[in-house]
């Protein structure tokens, strides 16, 4: 039986920004429920380590060429998972930055625009080139990892923690959840459900290891939504403690 075969009895994944933190941790997660999972990452050698250290551990890992600003890069990427898989059983848009200082007053625009530019336009390009595999499989899932800092009922309720006042990373996941929602919405009635998810804070690269949580636990609430059922949520907000407000 050819390589192809035996890789479409797997459910098969695709991770964005997968060569370390909570995004290493979700491919993990799905590769130890036995599903084939693409590691989609830019930079060659952390990819392809990424990729050793998850086949070591069991997983049927691959490794996907992807820099999630780039419009080349990701229909190359769409095109590998086909050849490899031949669809796509759950799209996990996790690839993220925050970038530096960004206090509304002071700001450069291009820290503004970079967070858009990866964190929701990124999602938005990866998400429509791999529809064509999604619409293939039996039961697809859409999971764009956002952050409860992107909730504007949590930002506007005194007491809440929502980290620093940010005007390029939290308003990039504010921008995120209300495209999760536009996708669901034009998608209800079809088999695809759209969710976002929030790992809680963290300790990654992302926040220099300050996080409380292990990437390992930041991790479930996206693996969770990759794998529910087909009677599961679409368009709504989770992190592990249950429902984030929008
Ligand atoms: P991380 O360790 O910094 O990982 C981010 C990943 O995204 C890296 O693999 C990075 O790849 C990748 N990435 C960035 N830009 C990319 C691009 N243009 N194309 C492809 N990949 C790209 O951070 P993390 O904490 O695991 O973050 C994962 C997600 O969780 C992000 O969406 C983040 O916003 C979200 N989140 C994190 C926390 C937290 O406390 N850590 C809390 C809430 C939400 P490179 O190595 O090539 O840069």
């Amino acid at each position: 039986m050819s390589e192809t075969n035996i890789v479409n009895r797997r459910k098969v994944a695709l991770v964005t920004g997968a060569n370390k933190g909570i995004g290493y941790e979700i491919a993990a997660g799905l590769g130890a429920l036995g599903w084939s999972v693409g590691v989609g990452a830019r930079n060659e050698e952390r990819r392809e380590a990424a990729v050793e250290k998850l086949r070591a551990a069991g997983a049927d890992a691959f490794g996907v060429p992807l820099d999630v600003t780039d419009d080349a890069s990701v229909t190359a990427a769409a095109r590998l998972v086909e050849e490899r898989a031949g669809r796509l059983d759950a799209l996990v848009n996790n690839a993220g930055i925050t970038g530096g200082p960004q206090e509304p007053t002071t700001v450069d625009p291009d820290r503004v625009r970079a967070a858009v530019e990866t964190n929701v336009i990124g999602v938005i390009r990866v998400t429509n080139a791999l529809l064509p595999l999604l619409r293939r499989s039996p039961s697809p899932r859409i999971v764009n990892v956002s952050s409860s800092v992107g909730s504007l009922t949590l930002q506007t309720t005194p007491g809440a923690e929502t980290g620093p006042i940010s005007v390029a990373y939290a308003p990039s996941k504010t921008f995120l959840n209300a495209v999760t929602v536009q996708y669901a919405k034009e998608l209800a009635g079809t088999n695809i459900l759209v969710n976002a998810v929030c790992p809680g804070f963290t300790a990654t690269d992302l926040n220099g290891f300050r996080g409380v949580r292990t990437p390992q636990q930041g991790a479930t609430s996206a693996i969770r939504l990759a794998t529910v059922p087909d009677d599961g949520p679409t368009g709504r907000f989770f992190d592990d403690e249950g429902e984030v407000p929008w």
